[in-house]
């Protein structure tokens, strides 16, 4: 059976919610995947920046293939390994105090958003309140969605939930303005993601830090997709050097398979009791055992200086690029290897055009195509990825 097949039988059985690109992928090796074609396709967006570390990587095929012989799943009301395994490493990786697991990013900024309500309504009665910020993306429940600074994304969803504002990026006097004694909690992605790539300025959140402990306010970081190495340090807040009181993680932490992560400082935790919160899988044994192997990973020194050194090699030859075509790009931003690169109106054909040339990027809106590569490529695969831009750009 060949590609079309399959086209044909997703349009028939599957519900039509994805624009997806006109391939099916069967198996992957480092930075690259493979189609049911045998065609071979350099990933610059690692399954939205999921595949950390590419594609079978073996110590990680190996813990998976081991747990699920030994144990799926036996919910929370029992001890597991792997989970408290896991815990222990991103407490200590992260200075926080607690984790709590969930299955997805969503999941995670539910978590985060809920024990700040807990702790405002507990704490000081009155506060509910959120500030978040415009073109932010926090997940695609009700609540995470109404976090969310994007109206495209509210559309024929109203009511959401109520007391959530959106402050601008970068503008702390946006975020003064609307600022009342019944907000609970800020919530930011240290580099947006969705919204374009729009990375945080450390006095920025240096700025929020300091507003949140004289308002007692808590101050959550959403590293769903800027989290799990991508910026070159462990955790983005560690790149800011600015230390939130609950940060969660989701898309890299599984390398592959789905577990998203709350982590929490020891303030909010007199305010949280048993009952509170649950998960039927969250955490589960093999998720938190291939959890566990990205993190070694990803946290050796060695590791994240590579990122970092792969990162700036990503930005000088993109804004070489931009240097060559300044009609075209009006701007390339990013943090390690996590880039954006804005093309206004233009930016789907690019994506449309390298797929074309078998390289995988994803276009935020129609203005920023974004590069969220495996953490493994080499300078090689970069060069290939810019060349390839290039000839596009050439022909424009
Ligand atoms: C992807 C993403 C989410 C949502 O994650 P899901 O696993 O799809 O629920 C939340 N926040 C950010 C910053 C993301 O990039």
């Amino acid at each position: 059976m060949n590609s079309e097949y399959y086209f044909e039988k997703e349009k028939k059985y599957h519900l039509g919610v994805y624009r997806r690109s006109p391939v099916v992928f069967v198996s992957g090796e480092g930075p690259y995947l493979f189609d049911l074609e045998g065609e071979k396709y350099l990933d610059f967006l690692a399954g939205i920046a999921v595949n950390v570390l590419g594609y079978s990587f073996p110590p990680l095929v190996k813990a998976i293939q081991e747990e699920a012989a030994k144990l799926l799943h036996t919910s929370n009301l029992f001890y597991t390994l792997p989970q408290i395994e896991l815990a222990e490493r991103l407490i200590k990786i992260s200075g926080l105090s607690k984790a709590f697991f969930v299955n997805s990013g969503a999941e995670a900024n539910e978590v985060a958003m809920k024990v700040a309500r807990f702790y405002g309504r507990r704490k000081h009665k009155k506060r509910f309140k959120f500030i978040s910020f415009e073109r932010s993306f926090h997940g695609r429940t009700l609540l995470t969605l109404a976090a969310t600074g994007q109206k495209k994304f509210h559309q024929d969803l109203e009511p959401l939930p109520l007391g959530i504002a959106y402050a601008k990026l970068n503008d702390l006097q946006s975020v003064l303005e609307i600022l009342d004694d019944e907000v609970c909690a800020i919530i930011v992605e240290p580099v947006q993601g969705e919204g374009g790539v729009y990375p945080s300025s450390k006095e920025f959140l240096q700025g929020l830090r300091e507003l949140c402990d004289r308002e007692d306010i808590l101050l959550i970081f959403d590293e769903v997709q800027c989290g799990m190495g991508r910026t070159g340090s462990f955790f983005a807040f560690q790149h800011f050097g600015v230390k939130p009181d609950l940060v969660t993680l989701a898309k890299g932490l599984g390398g592959g398979l789905p577990i998203g992560c709350c982590l929490l400082d020891e303030k909010v935790l007199p305010f949280l009791h048993p009952g509170d919160q649950g998960s039927t899988f969250g955490g589960n044994p093999v998720c938190a055992r291939s959890a566990c192997v990205v993190c070694d990973e990803v946290s050796k020194e060695s590791f994240l200086k590579k990122v970092g050194e792969k990162g700036d090699y990503l930005k000088k030859e993109l804004e070489g690029l931009q240097k060559k075509y300044p009609g075209l790009i009006k701007e390339v931003r990013g943090v390690g290897l996590m880039w954006g690169i804005e093309i206004p109106g233009r930016a789907k054909e690019a994506a449309q055009k390298l797929f074309e040339s078998k390289v995988l990027v994803n276009a935020c809106n129609d203005d920023v195509v974004r590069l969220l590569p495996p953490l493994i490529i080499e300078e090689e695969h970069i060069d290939l990825v810019v060349n390839a831009l290039d000839k596009i750009l050439a022909t424009w």
